[in-house]
C-alpha cells in the first residue's frame, strides 16, 4: 500500500476519498493519522489554495497530500463569491448567504442567471511541486431555494441539462455530475498510472 495524506476536516469526502483509492492499493491518511494544521486560503485563485494546502502538509509529513478548494462563480457578478464561497456566508449560515446571492442578483438587473461551480484538487510533494486537476459543472441560479439534499449553495444552482437545483436532484446526480466528482475522477486517473 501508497500512503498518500488527504487535507480535509470533512468526514463525508474522507469516507468517499477512502472508498475510491483504496482498490487501486493507496492507503489515505487523515488529520487522524498525521500532522496537519489548518492552512489559511490567502490565495486569488481556487488552484493556488489548493495548493497552497497541499504543498504545505506534504512537506511538513514528507508524505504526498492532495487537497481542494471549490466554489461558486456568478457571471453576472463578475464570478463572485468564487474563491471567497465558503467566507460570503455569515457564521457559515447559508440560508442567509443564498438570500444575499439572490438580493445581489436582483440588483444586477440582468437575466443572465449563468453561474458554474469549480473545484480544483492539487496533489503536493514534499519538494513542493504539485499537480492540479479542475472540474466544474456548468448552470444557472433559481430564483429561490428549492430542495434540502446537499450543502452551501445547493438549493439554488440547477446544473445544464435539468429542471432542479442541485438540492432537489439528490446526491447520487450531483455526485456524478459535479465538479468536485470530475476533479476526483481526474486525479483517480492520474493515481492509476
Ligand atoms: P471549500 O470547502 O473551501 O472548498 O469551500 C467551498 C465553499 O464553496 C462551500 O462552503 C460552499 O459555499 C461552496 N461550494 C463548493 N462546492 C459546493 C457544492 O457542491 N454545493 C454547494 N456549495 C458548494
Amino acid at each position: 500500500m501508497k500512503d498518500i495524506i488527504f487535507a480535509s476536516h470533512n468526514l463525508g469526502k474522507i469516507k468517499e476519498m477512502k472508498e475510491m483509492l483504496s482498490p487501486l492499493g493507496i492507503n489515505v491518511l487523515t488529520f487522524e493519522d498525521i500532522e496537519m494544521p489548518d492552512v489559511e486560503e490567502t490565495g486569488q485563485t481556487f488552484e493556488e489554495n489548493a495548493a497552497l494546502k497541499a504543498v504545505t502538509i506534504a512537506k511538513l509529513n514528507n508524505v504526498p497530500c492532495f487537497a481542494d478548494d471549490s466554489g461558486l462563480c456568478v457571471d453576472c457578478l463578475n464570478g463572485r463569491p468564487g474563491v471567497y464561497s465558503a467566507r460570503y456566508a455569515p457564521n457559515r449560515d447559508f440560508q442567509k448567504a443564498m438570500q444575499m446571492l439572490l438580493n445581489e442578483i436582483e440588483q444586477a438587473k440582468t437575466d443572465n442567471r449563468k453561474a458554474h461551480f469549480m473545484c480544483v484538487i492539487a496533489l503536493g510533494y514534499p519538494n513542493g511541486s504539485y499537480k492540479a486537476f479542475q472540474g466544474r459543472v456548468d448552470g444557472k441560479i433559481a430564483h429561490k431555494p428549492h430542495g434540502t439534499s446537499g450543502f452551501g449553495f445547493d438549493p439554488i444552482f440547477i446544473p445544464n441539462g435539468y429542471d432542479q437545483t442541485f438540492a432537489e436532484l439528490g446526491e447520487d446526480v450531483k455526485n456524478t455530475i459535479s465538479h468536485r466528482a470530475n476533479a476526483l475522477r481526474q486525479l483517480v486517473e492520474f493515481l492509476k498510472k
